[in-house]
């Protein structure tokens, strides 16, 4: 079996501890070589400057590749533009393009800037309008809670690849099937770019459950009954989710899937310990 490809996902901190937590996880998961590391984005200024010194310190300081998240939640055109330049122009070539959620709430009626772009196709098009980026977008194995069937996602999907996404990642899920039934409809219906799965390892049962009520993902009663009250004992439910994790991983490896996305929440030992598992060796290049 190939040696599997692996990026990671982080977001911007919020103060010093939280600055340190993440390059301690920046430098413990670098020796993985993954292809590449993203940085989430949020609304507010304050939020986007994070991102923006975080993707930077990573180009600067590391030999990782950068790829930083974009949104146009509460942005007009020009001020999305004007990042897109200047990530450009400062060496950023790669972005995630995306939507992002209603500053309301998840599950609220999103409203566009009067300004602005009116979802990630928009914000795809405004990219490789102005540079030649390398540009993911999202997926939703289980449908994009505001979607009426996964055929829309699917047709989604393809209107965003037309518009020069090359690479998609896609929302955190508990079995594989959802993932697998999503990619085998996606080939049926033509679409031939890499789909990553997002795998997210349980960091705390309840911020996990509560992601997963807010976007659509399905949580069985098995994985509902293992990690039951390990809030209060990180120590067995580090252990659980290091397991779960694997195995979803393994499950997937096995049905042909060689690039694994991990939501680290800025934590390496989850995303690390899944990575061995999975047979990716430190220092070496896939
Ligand atoms: P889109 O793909 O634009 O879809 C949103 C809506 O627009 C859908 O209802 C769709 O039907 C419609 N639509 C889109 N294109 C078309 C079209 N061509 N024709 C007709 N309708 C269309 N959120 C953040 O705030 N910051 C992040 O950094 C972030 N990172 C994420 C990373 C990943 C991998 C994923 C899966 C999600 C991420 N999110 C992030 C969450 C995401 O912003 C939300 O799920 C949001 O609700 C949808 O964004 P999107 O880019 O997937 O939307």
């Amino acid at each position: 079996m190939n040696t599997p490809i692996i990026s990671f996902e982080f977001f911007p901190p919020k103060t010093e501890a939280m600055e340190e937590k993440l390059w301690d996880s920046v430098k413990q998961l670098a020796p993985f070589n993954p292809d590449f590391v993203s940085v989430t984005y949020g609304a507010g200024g304050s939020t986007r400057e994070r991102t923006h010194r975080t993707v930077k310190r990573i180009l600067d300081e590391t030999t990782l590749r950068p790829v930083a998240h974009l949104t146009c939640v509460d942005a007009s055109k020009d001020q999305v533009d004007e990042v897109l330049r200047e990530y450009w122009a400062s060496g950023v070539k790669s972005i995630v393009a995306l939507r992002g959620d209603p500053p309301t709430g998840v599950g609220t009626k999103f409203v566009a800037n009067a300004d602005g772009y009116q979802n990630a196709t928009e914000v795809v098009r405004a990219a490789k309008k102005i540079a030649d980026f390398d540009i993911s977008v999202s997926f939703y194995p289980e449908k994009h809670p505001e979607s009426p069937n996964l055929m829309h996602d699917i047709d989604v999907l393809k209107a965003k690849i037309d518009e020069g996404a090359s690479r998609a990642i896609s929302q955190f899920f508990c079995e594989p099937d959802k993932y697998l039934r999503f990619r085998d409809l996606a080939v049926k219906n033509g679409i031939n770019i890499p789909l990553l799965p997002g795998i997210m390892p349980v960091g705390s049962v309840k911020g996990y459950m509560r992601m997963a009520a807010g976007c659509n993902t399905d949580v069985p009663q098995w994985f509902i009954d293992a990690f039951e009250g390990l809030d209060d004992n990180p120590e067995v439910r580090d252990l659980v989710a290091a397991s779960v994790a694997s195995d979803l991983c393994t499950k997937l490896q096995a049905e042909g899937v060689n690039h694994f996305h991990f939501y680290t929440l800025n934590k390496a030992g989850l995303a690390s310990a899944t990575c061995r598992r999975l047979g990716v060796k430190l220092g070496v290049k896939p």
